[in-house]
């Protein structure tokens, strides 16, 4: 059928056999759309800074360079923009990496309270201010579960991190760790902060979708904190979920299966 987005590829193979090959055509626009967007995105989002850079370097040479008050706060900023195309590289590249990973199965058996700990040091050590807010909530022992312990730390780091940057100051941040019934694990981070309006949820794991931009650029963000954290988990098997109540806080939940006896199949 015409109207049909299934589009049947026939192919021959010998003389009598044939491969019937369903391709969901509407899935793969979609997919070449979505790529198409992110390179736009990515492009557009390296471009800011860039003229930004370029159009200090260009005063920079003309007289401000000779007034040294100037030159010193012209630098800061440079230094700014640079750090902050510094950010979108590193975390494009992650993106890369953890999606050319994705039909490889983590093999390694990890101790997530370690891993969390781990993260929640170092978040309280880089921002000791918004760090003496960071709890751990996890009164029960954890049971190992099969992942990739770097991949995991940078799924806690941009969670936590997350909780932190939009919750509100002086509030808790709170990271829970809880066994199931057959050795799967949950991870819940929720904040206090302003929360998220409903309308906002189902997209927030898109690379560069932000509830505010300026908001989100003004406290470092790149806007594909989330997308990372959602491969992330999907690679992990595991099932993320996004709730949130404005004005009272938002809440993420990451549910991981148990460590499986054999080897894991791809399906
Ligand atoms: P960013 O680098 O902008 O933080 P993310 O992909 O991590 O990008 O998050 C996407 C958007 O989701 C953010 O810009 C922000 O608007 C919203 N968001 C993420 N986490 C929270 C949170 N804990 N509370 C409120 N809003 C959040």
């Amino acid at each position: 059928r015409r109207d049909s987005h299934w589009q049947m590829q026939v192919a021959a193979m010998g003389s009598d056999r044939r491969l019937v090959h369903l391709v969901d055509r509407s899935r793969s626009a979609a997919a070449e759309k979505m790529r198409v967007d992110f390179v736009a995105n990515a492009s557009h989002e390296l471009r800011t800074p860039l003229a930004s850079l370029l159009g200090f370097i260009e005063t920079l040479e003309d007289d401000a360079g000779a007034d040294p008050a100037l030159r010193a706060r012209f630098l800061g900023v440079m230094a700014g923009e640079a750090r902050r195309m510094q950010r979108l590289v590193v975390d494009l590249l992650s993106l890369s990496r953890i999606e050319s990973d994705k039909d490889r199965l983590p093999t390694a058996t990890i101790d997530l309270a370690a891993i969390t700990r781990t993260v929640v040091d170092e978040l309280r050590r880089s921002d000791p201010d918004r760090g003496a807010d960071l709890e751990i909530d996890c009164a029960h022992a954890i049971p190992p579960i099969t992942g990739d312990r770097a991949q995991m730390s940078q799924l806690l780091h941009n969670l936590v991190g997350n909780a932190m940057k939009y919750g509100r100051a002086g509030t808790p941040v709170t990271v829970r760790l809880e066994p199931g019934d057959a050795g799967d694990v949950t991870l819940t981070v929720a904040d206090r902060g302003d929360g998220i309006p409903p309308e906002h949820l189902p997209r927030l794991t898109e690379r560069f979708y932000r509830v505010d931009s300026g908001r989100s650029r003004a406290l470092g963000g790149t806007g594909l904190g989330l997308a990372i954290v959602k491969h992330i988990a999907e690679r992990h098997r595991g099932r993320l979920v996004i709730t949130s109540a404005p004005g009272e806080g938002t809440t993420v939940t990451v549910h991981f299966p148990a460590v499986q006896a054999d080897p894991p199949t791809l399906s």
